[in-house]
């Protein structure tokens, strides 16, 4: 059986042999007591990459994102984000479980504007209202196909969020592919935010973990939720070598990727009925849809892509994801679009 072109996810890649030597070889101690030199390392080393003062280890982008509403909201409070945002759809109902939140989704294809969120802000002084106290921001965009959301409004964003008195809040889980793709470096993209979480499992390659980062203060409150949660994990530095080789190697690959996720759409567009908006394509996601003209859903693609060794994911009764990296080439992705191309035209 060949090898499937496995294009669900960027988080389906294997560790690289120079990546498990470097596990291998980690040095290690208990975290919880501070002492794992392997994650005080990566610790130090992204809160310096994102101009930060501190930065926490987290074993899931998921738990980041749970500590982060815990750090910067209560009970009851609402928080501002993206439609379809990561935090709305894709974390189990985790904002209202596990911080007592509500979600308000705003704007469209993943941005919306500072002056959306002056409206989606409730006023403080209406008793009726939950408190508007945070804001959160998905950069890149998952859903909307990887977007990259354009900094000027994103510092117009946390500019009125300044002003109302909420708190800002970057998932920067894919800000490595947001600064690969827009040029700016990763300090820029995250300092307009009180917290920044990215992930060293998705487009960087490695087997897991995720990190928060922000001031002392809100990282030393961070930490405590994430012990609560029971995230504080012990020789950590196994993972944490993963995350720095990836760092020292695999960011340099991210406009590969981009490449590859463009040749994908360009062709699959050209060949196939889909619909798909070029514009959207900007870092290692094609989030494409099938109109009702086409025989074929989402689910009934992916079962016939997935029998002639192509991997991708139904993302909606119509709408498909393809993800490019680490472990995918050039001729994987166009041989992955001729197939789809051809399972489109039955
Ligand atoms: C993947 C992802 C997460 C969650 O990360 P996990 O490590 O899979 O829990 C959070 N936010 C965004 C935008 C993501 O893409």
């Amino acid at each position: 059986m060949l090898t499937p072109i496995d294009l669900r996810s960027d988080t389906v890649t294997r560790p690289t042999a120079a990546m498990r030597a470097a596990m291998s070889s980690a040095e290690v101690g208990d975290d919880q007591y501070g002492e794992d030199p392997s994650t005080n390392r990566l610790q130090a080393r992204v809160a310096e990459m994102l101009g930060k003062e501190a930065a926490v280890w987290l074993p899931s982008g998921t738990m980041a994102n749970q500590v982060a509403l815990r750090t910067l909201t209560r009970p009851g409070d609402e928080v501002v984000a993206s439609r379809e945002s990561h935090a709305a759809w894709h974390e189990v109902g985790g904002a209202a479980a596990n911080a007592g939140v509500q979600i308000h989704e705003i704007g469209r294809g993943g941005i919306f504007t500072g002056e959306e969120l002056r409206a989606a802000t409730k006023p403080r002084n209406f008793a009726i209202f939950p408190m508007t106290t945070l804001v959160q921001v998905e950069n890149t965009h998952n859903r909307a196909g990887g977007v990259v959301v354009p900094q000027p409004e994103v510092l117009r964003i946390c500019a009125v969020a300044r002003e109302l008195g909420l708190a800002t809040f970057l998932d920067g889980a894919r800000l490595w592919n947001a600064s690969a793709a827009s040029g700016l470096p990763l300090d820029t993209l995250a300092q307009p935010f009180d917290l920044v979480a990215v992930a060293f499992s998705k487009g960087l390659g490695a087997p897991g973990g995720s990190m928060l980062a922000g001031s002392k203060e809100l990282i030393a409150t961070a930490d405590r939720h994430r012990r609560r949660l029971g995230g504080a994990m012990r020789q950590n530095g196994i993972f944490s070598a993963a995350a720095l080789h990836a760092l020292d190697n695999h960011m340099a690959h991210l406009p590969e990727d981009h490449a590859h996720a463009r040749v994908f759409a360009e062709r699959l567009l050209a060949g196939a009925p889909v619909q798909l908006d070029l514009a959207t394509v900007q870092t290692n996601i094609v989030v494409f849809h099938l109109p009702a003209s086409l025989a074929l859903d989402a689910s009934a693609l992916s079962a016939l892509a997935r029998e002639r060794g192509v991997l991708v994911n139904a993302f909606g009764p119509r709408t498909v994801r393809a993800v490019t990296h680490l472990d995918v080439s050039l001729q994987q992705c166009e041989r992955a679009a001729d197939v789809l191309i051809a399972l489109l035209a039955m």
